[in-house]
Formats: structure tokens, C-alpha cells, sequence
């Protein structure tokens, strides 16, 4: 699971004393993303925007660049950022509690599509006075089963909410009704995610017609999932696109904005045993870093996947399944619990897999203010 280039810098960055790191295979990313680009372009199938929050560092926007129709920003941060490193993309702006400042820059920035979540946002963004093309988010009810995470909760507006849009784009003829939006979970498989669509869009089309929105544009979300206790287990991203160009009707625009299942597989996160022991009946390995560099396992609950590189040190070692731990002062700093690793020693090199979304980027870096660790981005190209 752990490609060679990646190795290799692991065993040399280990050697030079220069862990805990993250080191991202960018050709490893183009592939993944050529694939997904090859598997969307049927006739009839979606845009691919990229949602930046996933992972917005600018070597992983340029690789993903060619094969991306724009980018979904969800901040003024994010939005001044992505312009920076890609001037000419598409940009689509989602998020709750956009401030007037933010849908300002969205518009001197060039934003193609904003995503309103409120009454409330429409009314400011019309009171702006300035030309904007809109899509409305939308929250049906309904249970997500099966989603790792449910976006209940403040996002979008419930079907009643919307209709009070109605009015406030009648009397706002600069603000451009273009479609609906909808991101309602995360973490669903490609035929969930088809049921959803098909719940949305046959909602959706009848009030479009309804508010007279012609070349209807339909944005249905990220969320294809990331199965972390099986890497190798990847979305199924050409039945998925099957599935939607079979739901699209003449005339209509589908989009879609995935991150995790983008960015997730070309990143790691590299580190190595400090220290190995037993407590209370538990093996744990002690690793340098810890979660406030690599959130992921906390903020979700589960096991961070990861391969040992045994590095043949003579101190302590288990062959038992073992909890690997980081350095902070806090039962909740765990990678993975009770882990079968073959033997684990100290000095061996641990490579988490899957740190390639929402991984440093959510994460507490200074808590406990030890060292921050080192970025590698490998197969760079020279535009960089
Ligand atoms: C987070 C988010 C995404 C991306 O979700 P993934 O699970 O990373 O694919 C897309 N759209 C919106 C509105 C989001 O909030």
C-alpha cells in the first residue's frame, strides 16, 4: 500500500533524523485523479469540482489542476488561497455563516457559482447590489444510512426555508437563480450517494421549474467514501458516474465536489518508536508526533492504517497487538488500537496511509509545542 518513492523517502528521512514527516507521492495523485477524470467523462457525466478544505496545499491543487473542471472553496481564506496558487480555475463558494466581506471578495475574485445556505445570506448577497449567480443549498430530511457523517444540522436550508427564497430573488433580478445545491453526507458508497442524487433531483426539478431557472445546474455533493480499515477498497467512481449521466435530463449541468476520496491516498504520515511497553496488560509503541499532526483517527474514532518498516534496533519490542500512541499528554492521542503489527521496535519507521485529506489540516498543531513535522512533496514538476 505504501508506494516505493514514499518508502524510500521514508528510510531516508528516518536515516537524517528528520521525523516525524508527510510525505505526498504527487504522481501517485495524478494517476488517481487522471483515473477519476477517465471514469466521469461519460457522456452525460458530472464536472468535478474539488473541495479545498480536504487538502489545500498548493502542490496537491497544481497536480490535481489538469484534471479538475474548478474548485470548491468554503472560506475567504481558502478562496484567497486557491486564487493564488490557480488564477484561472473555476471557483464555486460554499459554507455556513458567510460574512458580507467574504461574499464580496467572491465576487471580485471571479467566483463562478455562490452556494447560499440561508434566507438570510441571500438577502445580504442581494443588498450587495451586485451581479451574482447563485446556486440555493438544499437539506431534505431523510435518513443518510450508512454515512459516516450526517450534515444535519445548520447547512443548507429544509425545503420550507427555500421557498422564502422565492421572494427575495424576484425582487433581486442581479441575483441569477442557477440550480440547486446539496452536500448531505459523507462517507457513502457510489450507490447510496446514486439514491441520494435521485432524492434530490427529483425534488429539485420541479421547484426550479417553479422559480423559472432554465439550463438547470445541479451541484450534488462530495462525501464518496474512504474506507479506512480497507485502503485497497476505493469508491466505485465509473458506476457512480453511470448512475448520474442515467439520472441527468437534457439540458441539465451535474456537478459534483468530492475531497477526501480525491486527496486521502497520495498522502502519509511518517514517524517512528520512541519507545515500547506494556501497561496494565496493553502493549502500546510510543511513536514521535502525535495526533495534533495527524487528527484523523481522533477526530473520527478509528484506526489510522499504517505499515512498520523495521528498522533492526536491539531496544525494545512486541510481537503482541499493540496501541500505537503519539507523544501528547491525553488518553485520546491514539493512531490505531490494539493493532496487530507483526513486531513492533523501537526505531522502527510507522507510515500511517491515508493522510492525504483532512489530516495536518485539522489538526491542533500546538498543543504540547512539540517540533512540527516535515513536508515532502514528491514528483513535483517544474511549474512549481
Ligand atoms: C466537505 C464538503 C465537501 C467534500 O466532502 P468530502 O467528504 O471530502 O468528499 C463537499 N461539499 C461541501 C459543501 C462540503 O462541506
Amino acid at each position: 500500500m505504501i508506494t516505493d518513492v514514499v518508502r524510500r523517502r521514508a528510510g531516508e528521512l528516518a536515516r537524517g533524523g528528520r521525523l516525524p514527516a508527510f510525505v505526498y507521492d504527487l504522481a501517485a495523485l495524478r494517476a488517481h485523479a487522471a483515473g477519476i477524470r477517465e471514469a466521469l467523462a461519460v457522456p452525460g457525466g458530472p464536472e468535478l469540482f474539488y473541495a479545498a478544505k480536504a487538502n489545500p496545499d498548493m502542490p496537491v491543487l497544481k497536480a490535481l489542476a489538469p484534471c479538475l473542471d474548478g474548485v470548491e472553496v468554503a472560506s475567504g481564506g481558502e478562496l484567497a488561497h486557491v486564487r493564488r496558487a490557480l488564477p484561472d480555475v473555476r471557483l464555486a463558494f460554499g459554507g455556513p455563516g458567510k460574512t458580507d466581506a467574504e461574499l464580496r471578495a467572491a465576487l471580485d475574485q471571479g467566483v463562478e457559482r455562490l452556494h447560499v445556505e440561508s434566507p438570510y445570506e441571500l438577502t445580504r448577497l442581494a443588498a450587495l447590489g451586485r451581479e451574482a449567480d447563485v446556486l440555493l443549498r438544499v437539506n431534505l430530511a431523510g435518513e443518510r444510512q450508512g454515512a459516516a457523517l450526517a450534515m444535519s444540522g445548520p447547512f443548507g436550508m429544509d425545503p420550507d426555508a427555500i421557498e422564502a427564497c422565492l421572494d427575495l430573488l424576484a425582487e433581486a433580478p442581479h441575483v441569477r437563480l442557477r440550480g440547486v445545491h446539496a452536500h448531505p453526507a459523507s462517507g457513502l458508497d457510489a450507490p447510496a450517494l446514486l439514491r441520494q442524487s435521485e432524492e434530490i433531483l427529483t425534488w429539485a426539478r420541479p421547484w426550479l421549474d417553479k422559480a423559472g431557472c432554465e439550463e438547470p445546474e445541479y451541484n450534488l455533493g462530495g462525501g464518496m467514501a474512504v474506507d479506512y480499515a480497507d485502503p485497497e477498497h476505493r469508491f466505485d467512481w465509473a458506476g457512480y458516474a453511470r448512475g448520474l449521466a442515467g439520472l441527468r435530463e437534457d439540458g441539465e449541468t451535474l456537478r459534483i465536489e468530492p475531497g477526501r476520496a480525491v486527496t486521502a491516498y497520495a498522502g502519509w504520515y511518517v514517524t517512528e518508536v520512541l519507545d515500547v511497553k506494556r501497561a496494565h496488560g496493553d502493549w502500546y509503541a510510543v511513536l514521535r508526533g502525535g495526533t495534533m499532526h495527524l487528527r484523523t483517527p481522533a477526530a473520527k474514532q478509528h484506526d489510522q492504517p499504517f505499515e512498520v518498516l523495521p528498522q533492526d534496533g536491539d531496544g525494545p519490542a512486541t510481537g503482541e497487538p499493540v496501541t500505537l500512541v503519539g507523544q501528547l499528554c491525553t488518553p485520546k492521542d491514539v493512531f490505531a488500537r490494539r493493532a496487530d503489527a507483526g513486531r513492533i521496535a523501537v526505531g522502527d519507521v510507522v507510515a500511517f496511509a491515508l493522510a492525504g485529506a483532512y489530516a495536518w489540516n485539522i489538526s491542533h498543531h500546538d498543543f504540547l509545542m512539540h517540533p512540527k513535522p516535515g513536508f515532502h512533496y514528491l514528483g513535483l514538476r517544474g511549474d512549481m
